[in-house]
Formats: C-alpha cells, structure tokens, sequence
C-alpha cells in the first residue's frame, strides 16, 4: 500500500511541490498519510488562466496571459504574491502557492496559499502599459478574489505602485473602500510599518534564537550574504545595526569581501550610486562562486532559486545557513549539508516574516485600527519565535532536519482543518 503512495506521488498526474518534493515523500511515509490526504495535500483548491487585451502605446492591441492559483483555503482565505515574469507557469505557480500555504500555517496565520501573475517582460512596458496589464488582469480575476477569499501581495517584478492600481481597480469595480484586498500598500493607503524590512527581519529574530539555543557566540561568526536587493540589503543592514560582522555581500555583478567587516551604510550609498556593491574602496571583489564558497560562519542567500546544488556544494564552508531566498539549496545539496552538520534554517520558516506583516497588515485594514511600529515589531518577533520553538522541538523530538521539522508541523496544521471542516 505505501509503496503504491509513492508510486503515486511519482506519477505524472500528481502535484506535489517539486521544490520539495524528496521531503514531501518521505514525509507522507514518516506520517503514514492516507491516500485521500495526499490528493488533498496534491492538488490545488483553484487554478486557472486568464487571456485578455490590453491596448499598447503604439495603438495596436496586444493579448497577455494571467494565472491564479489558490492552493488551500482550509485555515484561512488564500494569500500569495503576484509575479510578473516572461516564463511563469502555472506549474511553478502551484509550486509557490503550496509554499505559500505551508508558511501561513507554520507561523499560524489564517490564511490559505496562493500565487499568481501575469505572463510578461516589464522592461518591455511603459509605465502606462504596465498599468493597463495590471488592471485589465484584475479585471479578469476580481470575480476571485477579495478580503475574505483570496488577498494579492507583491512579489517578483510587482511593487507598492503596483498593490495602489491593484486596489483603485478593485474599488471600482466594488464601487466601496476595500483596502484589506491587497498588501503590500504604501502606509498612506493602509500599508503596515515594518513590511518593507520585514521578510529580513523575520530572519534575523529566527537566526538570533538559534544562535542563543545552540548557545553560539555571534562575535566569533561572520556573514556573507547573496544577494542586495529588497531582503539581501535589509538583512545585511539590520545585522550590521545589531553588531554582527557582516564580511561579504554581492549582487548580480559580483561581490565584495572584507575579513574585518564591511560598513554596510556605506555599501547601500554605493550601490545607489553606482548601481553594484562592487568596486566599493577598501574591500576585495570577489566571484559570487567565492562567495559561496567563503569560510564564514553564517551563510545567508538572498537571491536566486538553486544557488548551492551538487556542482557546489562541496565548497561550502559556513555553519549556518538562513535561507531567506525561496528553495536556494537543491535537495540534494541541502542533505548533504546536513550530513555535515551544517545547521540549514529552511525558506518556509526563514522568511516567513513578510507574510506575517501581510497579515498584520489586512488586520489593520479590516480593523481600521493602525499599529505603531513597536507594536507591529513585537508582534513579528513573537509570531517568528514561537513557530521557531515548535519547529526545534520536532527537530530534538525526532532527530530530523529544521526543513522536515518545518514540513510535518505545518502539514498537520492544514490537515487538522480539513478534518474539523469534514473533508477528510
Ligand atoms: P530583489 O529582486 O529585490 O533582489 C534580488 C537580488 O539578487 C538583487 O540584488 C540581484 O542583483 C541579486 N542577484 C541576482 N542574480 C544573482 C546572482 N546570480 N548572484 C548574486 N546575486 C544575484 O528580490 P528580493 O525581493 O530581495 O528577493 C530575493 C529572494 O527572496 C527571492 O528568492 C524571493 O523569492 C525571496 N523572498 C522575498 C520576499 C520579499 O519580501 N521580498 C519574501 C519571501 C521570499
């Protein structure tokens, strides 16, 4: 029977995560998964294409393509980002939004997963282009989604202007104020303060408990960091603050290292200004391969899926790695490390933070009732630290991996509430 699972889970027709699909296997055997547990685990609640006709500047009319996909609805109404990118699928949508659904019940958030976006370059649009796409999209899908079934957030290629026309177009088609259908707004149209950090600095609250668990004395660590965009330069300036050795960033370009520890003030005025973290006066330019490969304590990628696989991962020499990008380690790199007791704090817990300030931030919608920055701050810090707590006792209870750990609890999670709602 359990071999027939598996051999299920293979199959074409099964939709399993593949970003973590070796864990979610041997995760359905660990916990002994029903067969109608998986396909609901599988499958997504709600997935489809929309194609519709926007009227570009030169006074032709283009078609475009848009997907949502809302994953799991059992906790909560879905919430996920919306990307805008030439090769999205629907697939890796269903990938994200399953995601998406894990870390809203990790961090105990009542919301359900999803993804979706638009199929297209933005470079290639003006800016009025990108404004008629983003409304003629939401005109497509606003039968969907609203504040109780399904709430957009920014993502890849998609910012705050972006969240403004999302909600313009919304309201009208509402014909009445409804800001908690987005996040992800500016504070002046109902944003929340601290969204902007708060992915960073969810981590950094997981990282600085693990270090105290593990009782590891930060001053004898260094970090370097892959990536400088929205959460690499964040996370690199909220250490910096707090005292940490920041010794390597990089970007795109390249990188650059310092043994003794870069002033990450004056990497951010340099990177406004020219554009890269490297060539930054007193530092050492290095390969983002170096960087990866540097003998750091803590190891913190903030870029790209796929960063350490197989061809690298034998150069790796940090203790700790946070994963503040989604899926930075291939599986396979990600258990040998492990094998080296390299201490991974995995994605779906790592940058959790950017989702809870969401919620925090539809709360305040609804409730109309906006929190002070401090107060937003505690918060986050408490969400991220007990679902830290939940996640390491599974870990010393089962002798498994932070990633499993993070898995199974939240797989739990969700399925306790399909069986209160009956559907198991
Ligand atoms: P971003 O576009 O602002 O920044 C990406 C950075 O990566 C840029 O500095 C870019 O130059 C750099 N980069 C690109 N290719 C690189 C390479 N080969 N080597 C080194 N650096 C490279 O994106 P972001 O919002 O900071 O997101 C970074 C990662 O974090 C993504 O994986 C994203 O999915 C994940 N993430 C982001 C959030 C969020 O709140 N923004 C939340 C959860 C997860």
């Amino acid at each position: 029977m359990k071999q027939n699972k598996i051999e299920r889970i293979h199959s074409d027709s099964a939709r399993t995560c593949k970003l973590c699909m070796e864990e979610m296997e041997t995760l359905y055997e660990h916990l002994a998964m029903s067969t109608d547990e998986i396909d609901l685990l599988d499958m997504p609640k709600r997935s489809f294409t929309v194609h519709f006709p926007v009227r570009m500047d030169s006074g032709k009319v283009k078609m475009f393509i848009g997907h949502r996909v809302q994953y799991n609805d059992a906790r909560g109404p879905t919430k996920g980002g919306i990307r805008y990118h030439p090769e999205l699928t629907i697939e890796y949508l269903q990938d994200l939004a399953f995601l998406m659904s894990i870390k809203c019940a990790l961090v105990n958030i009542p919301f359900g997963g999803a993804k979706g976006g638009i199929v297209v370059n933005t470079r290639e649009l003006s800016r009025g282009e990108l404004e008629r796409v983003t409304r003629a999209y939401i005109r497509e899908i606003a039968d969907y989604i609203g504040p109780f079934k399904d709430i957009p957030a920014p993502d890849v290629y998609t910012d705050e202007q972006i969240m403004v026309w999302i909600l313009d177009e919304f309201e009208k088609i509402r014909r009445e104020h409804t800001p908690s259908i987005v996040t992800g707004k500016p504070v002046e149209l109902g944003g929340s303060h601290v969204r902007k950090y708060s992915t960073s600095l969810g981590g950094v609250f997981i990282l600085e408990e693990a270090l105290r668990k593990l009782d590891i004395d930060r001053s004898e660590l260094c970090v370097a960091i892959q990536g400088f965009g929205k959460v690499g330069s964040n996370v690199a300036r909220i250490l910096y603050e707090k005292g940490f050795t920041v010794c390597a960033v990089s970007d795109s370009k390249g990188g650059i290292y310092k043994p003794e520890g870069l002033d990450i003030k004056k990497v951010i005025d340099h990177k406004t200004g020219t554009g890269s973290v490297i060539d930054l006066p007193e530092s050492q330019n290095i390969t983002n391969e170096q960087l990866l490969a540097l003998d750091c304590g803590i190891l913190i990628p903030a870029a790209l899926s796929n960063q350490i696989k197989r061809e690298n991962v034998n150069d790796v020499k940090a203790k700790i790695i946070l994963e503040l990008a989604n899926a930075p380690l291939t599986m396979e790199a990600s258990r040998t490390l492990i094998d080296r007791s390299v201490l991974i704090i995995p994605d779906i817990l790592a940058n959790a933070g950017g989702v809870v300030v969401s919620y925090f931030e539809w709360i305040q919608n609804l409730s109309q009732d906006y929190w002070e920055e401090d107060k937003v701050l505690e918060r986050l810090r408490e969400k991220m630290i007990t679902a830290f707590e939940k996640v390491h006792d599974i870990c010393l209870e089962q002798n498994c991996s932070m990633r499993r750990a993070a898995l199974q609890f939240a797989i739990q999670r969700i399925l306790y509430a399909e069986r209160l709602r009956g559907n198991l």
